[in-house]
């Protein structure tokens, strides 16, 4: 065992005799770490706070690679208290947790982390938390095996496209569209704007509300029916129909 400390966020938690807690940790470098909080229920406990669901930050732990790690201390980065205060944000924050752990496990990927911390940052940060958890869900794609071209019609390259096609992996022209239904040029637009935009250099989110939701529907029902990432969380969401 060696001591490593690594930037992470507990994904979730189990309750461990009488006063610990085993807790997922995701990672960049290390991938999904368990380990044991030993006594971290405890009032008194260093390791209280790093060890909630959601903590952010960096963990200093015994690190096992094939078992359980051991934390030893932890700092937090940023305690996220404007999402912890508001259901519908924590409803986004436990949802973007489950998929980036579900996404990461299907593709073991270090682009995972990153994205997931860009977006709970934004959403502390007050951007519209369904607006960024579309664009985490479009982003993450690619690490469960959809690739999408989003510049040009992915059956003939002509540029002035007028739907998605997730089954055909893209962009398709008006000449190409088969009985894919079309979809309003500005939703187009976004879409590949979602695509390729780095989260955590967003400032300004100035999207109407009918755009918003469109692509917020077609985002979901593409999820639904082509990514087999299905999560409990997302129900919470739907069910809220923000
Ligand atoms: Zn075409």
């Amino acid at each position: 065992m060696k001591v490593i400390s690594v930037e992470g966020i507990v994904v979730s938690s189990t309750p461990f005799k009488e006063n610990s807690k085993i807790l997922n940790i995701l990672t960049k470098e290390n991938g999904i770490i368990g380990c044991i909080s030993k006594g971290c229920k405890s009032l008194k406990s260093k390791l209280r706070l790093i060890s909630e669901n959601f903590a952010y930050g960096t963990f200093h732990l015994y690190y096992k690679e094939n078992g359980l790690s051991t934390l030893i201390d932890g700092d937090i980065k940023n305690y996220l208290l404007n999402t912890k205060s508001d259901i519908v944000k924590v409803g986004y924050l436990t949802y973007l947790c489950e998929l980036a752990t579900n996404v990461y496990k299907e593709s073991e990927s270090e682009k995972i982390f990153p994205i997931l911390e860009s977006a709970i940052t934004k959403i502390e940060e007050e951007f519209d938390p369904k607006i960024i958890t579309n664009i985490v869900e479009l982003q993450y794609l690619e690490y469960i095996g959809i690739n999408l071209n989003l510049n040009e019609c992915v059956k003939c390259g002509n540029t002035k496209v007028v739907t998605l096609s997730i089954d055909k992996g893209g962009y398709i022209c008006a000449n190409c569209r088969t009985n894919e239904p079309l979809i309003d040029e500005k939703v187009m637009k976004l879409l590949r704007l979602y695509y390729y935009v780095d989260i955590s250099k967003i400032s300004n989110l100035d999207i109407d509300d009918s755009v918003r939701n469109n692509i917020n529907l077609i985002i979901s029902e593409y999820y639904e029916l082509y990514s087999g990432v299905v999560t409990k969380s997302k129900k919470f969401l739907k069910d809220l129909d923000l």
